[in-house]
């Protein structure tokens, strides 16, 4: 048995804590709010649970599950207090910023993400097994302990994760690519659409919009405050995927301005190929 630590008590750590509870390790919680902690008692995802951030500090493995902002300021408030042989780690979506703080901060530092989620927030959103075969990315640096790194991998698989391992950088610009890429270009196929100055048309493209529209439009149009962070903490990787994504769209009008059909179909059946690649 562990002596798990978890801070931020929300859908990611609530739903850590209601699995590794299951799977009798020690749970203890801390979060900002009195009335999520009981809540997450109530729930099961933890075995005690307070808004003292000490009371983390002397387990085996922390993780920290808070906002990506507050992640670096709750290191810097917990590392004094810190046992010498916990390991910490964190489940941000952003690695590189996070890592580099976080391990400046106390050596026994691993970065991680677990690829899962929905679009609820908050503890009662948690969800049993919500880490099922979702990728749960570990992105150790040279400085990182071999042993941390295991324990942290150990306990992924132990929540049947697939677990894989990366640079943080490399981290950064593959979500950035397969998800915060996507939310811009979501968000601004459905600004160009609003942007469309005959009202007549604007309303009846509204009326006909069916499933190709939903897909497309789905991620651009979630979570504001999400959409922010991905931008604001992952701002170079994004940008790099922007440009590529520039490049290729001009790309794409230039075949269409020149009536260049047999060479946007071919570009189109190559993605055709492609697709399964990424699913
Ligand atoms: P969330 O449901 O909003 O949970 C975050 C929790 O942190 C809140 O419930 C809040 O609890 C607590 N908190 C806020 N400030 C705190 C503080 N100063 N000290 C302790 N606890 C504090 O968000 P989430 O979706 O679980 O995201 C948490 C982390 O997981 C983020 O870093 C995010 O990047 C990462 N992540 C999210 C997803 C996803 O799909 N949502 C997927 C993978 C990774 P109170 O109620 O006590 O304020």
């Amino acid at each position: 048995m562990t002596t798990i630590g978890l801070i931020g008590l929300g859908l990611i750590g609530g739903s850590l804590g209601l699995d590794l509870k299951a799977m009798q390790h020690h749970v203890i919680g801390v979060s900002r709010k009195p009335k999520t902690c009981d809540r997450a008692l109530e729930r099961g995802a933890v075995d005690r649970a307070s808004t003292d951030l000490t009371q983390v500090a002397q387990a085996d493995v922390i993780f920290v599950c808070t906002p990506i902002g507050l992640i670096q300021p709750t290191m810097e408030q917990l590392v004094p207090r810190l046992a010498s042989h916990s390991i910490v780690t964190d489940v941000g979506s952003v690695k590189a910023p996070v890592v580099q703080a976080a391990e400046a901060l106390w050596p026994n530092f691993v970065g991680g993400h677990p690829m899962a989620g929905t679009s609820e927030s908050g503890i009662d959103a948690a969800l049993t097994h919500l880490f099922v075969d979702r990728p749960y990315v570990i992105t150790p640096t040279e400085k990182t302990p071999q042993a941390a790194t295991r324990a942290v991998a150990d306990l992924a698989r132990s929540l049947q994760s697939r677990v894989y391992e990366c640079s943080p950088e490399e981290h950064d610009q593959a979500v950035a690519w397969i998800s915060h890429l996507p939310v811009m270009v979501s968000a601004s196929l459905l600004a160009a659409c609003d942007r469309e100055d005959n009202l007549q048309v604007h309303e009846l493209a509204k009326t006909l919009a069916s499933s190709g529209f939903r897909d497309t439009s789905r991620v651009g149009g979630g979570n504001p405050e999400l959409g922010r962070m991905m931008a604001q903490y992952n701002q170079a990787a994004l940008l790099r995927s922007l440009q590529g994504y520039q490049d290729q769209l001009d790309q794409v009008r230039s075949l269409v301005q020149h009536s260049q059909w047999d060479e946007l179909e071919n570009l189109l059946r190559k993605n055709q190929g492609d697709r399964p690649g990424y699913l």
